[in-house]
């Protein structure tokens, strides 16, 4: 099994002590690419270090709005700034984790959607794909993305809305990212709205260290998890692991131009 994870913080300190450990048990399980995603000023430079360092890890380069109060004026522009410096670099396959949460009350959403914008523009003007974290705001971005119309497209990460929804996004060209969260049995109208999916608007991720799937309950979530996860998604969507994991991998290829 091949696999890819579009989604995992594998830079965040939960994997300090043995970060070198976890990619070599990747390697051996057949997770081969990992994205790791920028989410505040303070770790964009650690995961392009990461990413320059690690032949397995690509770069996504942003700001995520559960972290709105922290982002200034000047991280909007550095990132800007940062994105222009290494536009074309192999290792950067992305603008993200970039989005618009509704979840958390005390988020601003005017200036969550200013910021958001910000960088969706940068998505467009570096020509990258955009990845994105929607909690209860599904009407508000997909009115945001219908204005933007990237070339590139993107993934919905997480992806836990209704299938009308989904409908939205793949007419966008989005690709909705399925992981452990869907994995566990109470998530009912995942089940049914994942078995309803065209395998070709699928990528897998793990969101690690966050999101541990049914399989793996309340300990440290982990790229290596991704073939168990994939396992997991494959009987919700009444297909082999085999054609889930060639279908998610290649969808992946396709976005990240790789
Ligand atoms: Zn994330």
């Amino acid at each position: 099994m091949r696999l890819i994870d579009t989604h995992t913080h594998l830079d965040f300190d939960d994997f300090e002590a043995d970060r070198q450990a976890v990619l070599n048990r990747c390697q051996q399980v057949g997770v081969e690419r990992m994205v790791v995603l920028g989410v505040y000023q303070r770790n964009l430079q650690r995961v392009w270090d990461l990413a320059l360092s690690e032949p397995q890890v690509y770069a996504a380069l942003g700001l995520h709005p559960i972290y709105l109060d922290e982002h200034r004026p000047e991280h909007v522009q550095e990132l800007r700034d940062r994105l222009a410096a290494v536009a074309g670099h192999p290792k950067l396959c992305a603008v993200g984790e970039i989005g618009l949460d509704y979840y958390v009350e005390s988020l601003d959403r005017e200036h969550q959607q200013t910021v958001f914008d910000s960088q969706l523009q940068m998505a467009a003007d570096f020509n990258l794909p955009a990845l994105l974290h929607v909690r209860r705001s599904h009407a508000d971005t997909i009115a945001t993305l219908k204005r933007f119309k990237l070339k590139r497209s993107g993934i919905v990460h997480a992806f836990a809305g209704s299938r009308e929804e989904a409908r939205e996004y793949i007419k966008l060209g989005f690709k909705l990212g399925l992981g452990g969260a869907a994995t566990w049995p109470q998530a009912l109208r995942m089940h049914r709205v994942i078995a309803e999916l065209p395998l070709d608007s699928v990528v897998l991720e793990t969101d690690s260290p966050d999101m541990a799937p049914a399989m793996y309950p309340h300990v440290r979530n982990s790229p290596e998890h991704l073939p168990d996860i994939c396992k997991a998604l494959a009987d919700l969507m009444k297909i082999s692991a085999e054609r889930l994991s060639l279908a998610s991998t290649e969808n992946a290829n396709a976005l990240f131009g790789w």
